[in-house]
Order: C-alpha cells, then structure tokens, then sequence
C-alpha cells in the first residue's frame, strides 16, 4: 500500500514534518503530544479576569459621540 505524506509546517512550533494524506491535524507529533496535556485556548478563556482594555474604549467612543450631537 502506498502511503501519500504532505511536507507541513507545524502551526505550534514552526519545525517541518510530514502528514499522511490521511491526518488533518495541523501541529507536528511533539505538539500534539503536548497539546493534548494543556486544556485548549479556548476553554481557557472563560476562567481569565475579565478584561478591561475594552471599555475605555467604548467610553471614548461614547463621549466623541456625545460630543458631536
Ligand atoms: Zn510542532
């Protein structure tokens, strides 16, 4: 059986590996492997404080609008 692999570059650390045609995933086999102990980015975002950087903005958009009407 002949087995296709794609040159990749691992979106977690950069280095060149190869992917069987037949794997979508986009991180080498070191990434994966510690990928796998870490909860996801996303599942890590809900936990952080909230962050403030945001609302000064809004805060200045507001008064700039305010001040125009
Ligand atoms: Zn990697």
């Amino acid at each position: 059986m002949e087995l296709r692999v794609q040159l990749k570059i691992c979106e977690g650390c950069g280095c060149l590996w190869y992917r069987p045609e037949t794997q979508q995933t986009v991180y080498c086999q070191q990434c994966k492997t510690r990928l796998r102990e870490f909860p996801m980015p996303h599942t890590r975002k809900r936990r952080g404080r909230p962050s403030r950087e945001i609302l000064p903005q809004i805060w200045a958009v507001a008064e700039a609008a305010g001040g125009l009407l």
